[in-house]
């Protein structure tokens, strides 16, 4: 039996549970001094949650998509920061599982993420104007012989001092397109990160999300194979918005449960009265609701579309998917809204056990990873020549 062993017999809803009990912990603490969630992610590699979606014979779980956006759902109810970087690690492993098959390299990476429980950072954002155009870059790999080496003023890459390995967008050479990109691993102590923006922000404090000058030599063989293009279409930008919106979803179900809580406490205090929150209550169910409802769907129809490139490549899908990380990104803040006037000043204040400020600064966040005009911009493009599908069954 592998250390792993003891652990990994239990489900992954309650490895998870156990986790989010330490992010909760730490979770006030952690956003107060914008600090990154260490307990939180110990706890996790400790539940060897890190690889779970690696398949099985690399030393993951092959779990699918849905059962790490429940993951997601559970850490987000704990602490938003804790979620997302474990959301933006396990984007990472989904390219990874589909767009480098057939690279010893990258078997080998694999099975040490599952082995060493290694936390994977992402740096597509850049300086020059790229800013979160993921389709375009300024910098350019330098391949030399079977020597990869690469410079990127990155304008934010979250836990980049916390992760042990960045996964990299950059042009395929000096004299590719903006566009013609390729993405890269480059792992601990292949690189170097000079700090250039610090990362003192409204919510989701604890991704440490700074800037920085990266720096990197590796081996040819860690440009990924397949193009950016593809990898960004059929896999990094559908499963952003599901495990991004996952978490969120997580957030919100937080605020909500303080504030029926709230409710509750109101209605035993006068027995025979019902509370006047109670009925925003029910709106906020109402609502989030409406954000699981998009999320399920989401998750559906990508496992539907999974390995099949022209589903992937639809722009139906895209729309849909598109679609899901706008709702719910506005969704939830009218859902938290909605608990912040059920619970008054007691969620106001930051030290009740209604508390709401860190759930509304942090889903703040939402509707700026990868800008909503953004994305409803690129959306607006596809229908210009895409009927949205009217069916409730295809
Ligand atoms: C918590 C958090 C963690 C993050 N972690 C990472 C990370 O690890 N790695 C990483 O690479 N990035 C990360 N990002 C960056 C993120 O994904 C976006 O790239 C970044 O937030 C965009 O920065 P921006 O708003 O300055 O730029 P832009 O996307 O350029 O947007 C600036 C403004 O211009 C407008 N705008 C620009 N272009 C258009 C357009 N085409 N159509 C309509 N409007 C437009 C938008 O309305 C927006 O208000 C993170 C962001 C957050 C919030």
């Amino acid at each position: 039996m592998t250390a792993a062993g003891p652990v990994t017999a239990m489900s992954l809803p309650e490895r998870a549970k156990r986790a989010a009990k330490v992010a909760a912990k730490y979770a006030d603490a952690v956003d107060r001094e914008g600090r990154f969630p260490s307990e939180a992610l110990d706890a996790m590699k400790a539940e060897r949650l890190m690889g779970v979606m690696i398949k099985a014979e690399l030393g993951g779980e092959g779990a699918s998509l849905s059962e790490v956006a429940d993951v997601c759902v559970t850490l987000g109810q704990a602490c938003g920061s804790s979620a997302m970087v474990y959301a933006m690690h396990q984007i990472q492993i989904a390219s990874l599982n589909d767009y480098a098959v057939g690279s010893a390299w990258y078997e080998e990476f694999l099975g040490r993420v599952c082995d060493e429980q290694l936390l994977i950072g992402s740096a597509t954002s850049e300086a020059g104007g790229i800013g979160g155009n993921l389709r375009n870059s300024i910098c350019a790999v330098d391949v030399v012989g079977d020597v990869v080496r690469l410079e990127k003023d990155a304008t934010v890459i979250s836990y980049g001092e916390a992760s042990d390995a960045i996964m990299v967008t950059s042009r395929r050479n000096a004299d590719a397109a903006p566009s013609d990109q390729v993405s890269t691993v480059f792992v601990k102590g292949q690189y170097t990160l000079e700090k250039t923006t610090d990362w003192d922000t409204l919510g989701m404090r604890g991704t440490c999300s700074e800037g920085f000058i990266f720096r990197a030599e590796g081996a040819k063989e860690q440009i990924l194979p397949r193009p950016f293009a593809e990898i960004a279409a059929q896999s990094m930008l559908a499963v952003s918005h599901l495990l991004w919106s996952a978490l969120w979803y997580g957030i919100a179900y937080d605020a909500f449960a303080r504030g029926q809580s709230f409710v509750k406490a109101a209605a035993r205090k006068n027995p025979g009265q019902t509370p006047p929150g109670a009925l925003r209550v029910a709106e906020a169910a109402n609502l989030l609701q409406q954000v699981k409802g998009n999320v399920v769907s989401g998750l559906k129809q990508f496992e539907a579309a999974k390995g099949n490139p022209d589903a992937l490549n639809a722009m139906s899908f895209a729309v849909a998917m598109n679609n899901i990380k706008i709702g719910t990104s506005q969704t939830i803040l009218t859902v938290i809204n909605h608990c912040m006037l059920i619970c008054g000043i007691a969620g106001y204040k930051n030290d009740t056990p209604y508390s709401l400020g860190r759930h509304l600064r942090d889903a703040h966040s939402a509707q700026l990873m990868i800008s909503n005009d953004r994305v409803l911009g690129n959306t607006s493009t596809m229908l210009l020549v895409n009927k949205p599908d009217p069916s409730l069954v295809g």
